[in-house]
């Protein structure tokens, strides 16, 4: 059986949605599971949906309404009017959250943002669901918080393997075999039946979780774009697809910041052998980029840029050298800030790290590395890390840049620059 895996951007209006049906037409009962996103930018408003709530500002209904509306119309468009039962199916989901937003609000924060921005996927999948059966497609609709199984790390949920894995083929096997399954990507459940979500942007993550505990035959992940590319067509005119990539391409792009793929979905499919295939819902006909692991294919230089990036250079005091002591410290500090280190260099008195700046975060790490070290930072950089560099790629990212730091490995060149003034 194969999983198949839509984001956002392809569920984003009715046509959306029917044009996903048209891409699993094909399919039969026992062949397939769709793990689903939230339509569009929805998971976006929710945020801010709780935001109001969390801080009780006046715009809360307005934001909720805005969400209501904004399904209500695409369950009209596809359905001619709103007599099919999903209406009332997602109208009781937002009572939920009427519920919810009635009251003050009384318990943990992440708690509750869990329990308002899930309903993004879990609307999203009725209504795809109600589609198909509307149209060539018996599907049938599954709560996927019933399946994977998280502790109760709200905003993070972290999966618990082996109880997901055991329900999954107690329970989900039997039912693949009758039919076509939708499920919600991005959520979870804890032991007492709460929702959790697994980060911004897991739904791919999801979906490389049920086709691990499946065994499927391959992961499918639909896009926006021709598959994977080697630079990301916000940043870059000329963009080159990759047909082939090996899985420790794909992590090393992917840790590098390439957002075409969710950091954690490649492991749990390295670890079984399943192919992944990044193609288009555009022009579905086309071939993609198939992430495999033999493939062992002529490697194409890609470039992944990261903005806002803040340098840091860190100096002991007392002039000792940065050794294994002081690293320890370093890191340690880094850690309890939970500020993510994008590349690092020393030398012998100096360590310089390049983090994303987020202001608040680097304020307060600065302040505790302040007592040990001196500290000098930079604001306003960018990033470019180029996988499989030569110089010609060098060159093509430098013009009228300033390098203020730059870090080579064998097939991997990181440099943090500036425009030149
Ligand atoms: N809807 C969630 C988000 O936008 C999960 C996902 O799209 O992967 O972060
Ligand atoms: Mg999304």
């Amino acid at each position: 059986m194969d999983i198949f895996k839509f984001g956002g951007a392809s569920v984003k209006d009715a046509d959306g949605v029917k044009n996903l049906a048209n891409i699993v037409r094909d399919y039969k009962k026992g062949e397939l599971l769709i793990v689903i996103s939230a339509m569009g930018k929805i998971t976006n408003k929710l945020e801010e949906l709780t935001k109001a709530y969390l801080s009780q500002s006046d715009d809360t209904h307005a934001i909720f309404d805005e969400i209501k509306h904004f399904h209500f119309n695409i369950i009209e468009e596809l359905f001619q009017g709103n007599a099919n039962p999903v209406y009332n199916e997602v109208a009781n989901t937002f009572v939920e959250i009427d519920w919810l937003i009635e009251d003050e609000p009384d318990s943990n924060s992440d708690y509750i943002y869990d329990q308002i921005v899930s309903i993004g996927e879990v609307v999203s999948t009725k209504i795809v669901a109600a589609w198909l059966n509307e149209t060539n497609n018996k599907a049938l609709w599954v709560d996927a918080r019933n399946y994977i199984q998280t502790d109760n790390t709200y905003r993070e949920g972290k999966v618990d393997w082996e109880k997901t894995n055991q329900i999954i083929q107690k329970e989900m096997v039997p039912l693949i075999a009758k039919n076509i399954i939708v499920t919600q990507g991005f959520i979870g459940g804890t032991s007492e039946n709460y929702t959790t979500t697994l980060g911004r942007e897991g739904s791919d993550y999801s979906a490389a979780i049920f086709a691990s505990c499946l065994n499927a035959a391959a992961l499918t992940i639909w896009k926006d774009v021709p598959g994977v590319l080697n630079a990301d067509p916000k940043w870059f005119d000329e963009t080159e697809k990759i047909p082939q990539l090996s899985y420790h391409d794909a992590i090393e792009l992917t840790y590098y910041g390439a957002t075409v793929i969710h950091p954690k979905t490649i492991k749990p499919l390295q670890n079984k052998g399943i192919p992944l295939f990044v193609r288009s819902f555009i022009q579905p006909e086309g071939s993609g980029t198939a992430i495999t692991k033999d493939s062992n294919p002529l490697p194409v230089p890609s470039f992944i840029f990261k903005v806002n990036q803040a340098l840091i250079s860190i100096f002991p005091k007392d002039y000792s050298f940065i050794i294994e002591e002081n690293l320890s410290n370093i890191f340690e500090l880094f850690h309890q800030h939970r500020i993510k280190i994008n590349t690092m260099l020393n030398s012998a008195i100096s360590f310089s790290v390049s983090v994303d700046d987020n202001e608040e975060k680097v304020k307060k790490l600065i302040e505790s590395l302040s007592n040990q070290f001196t500290v000098k930072y930079n604001k306003g950089l960018e990033l470019v890390t180029i996988r499989y560099y030569n110089q010609q790629t060098i060159d093509r990212v430098t013009v009228d840049k300033d390098i203020l730091l730059e870090v080579k490995s064998r097939h991997t060149c990181q440099m943090v620059m500036k425009n030149k003034a």
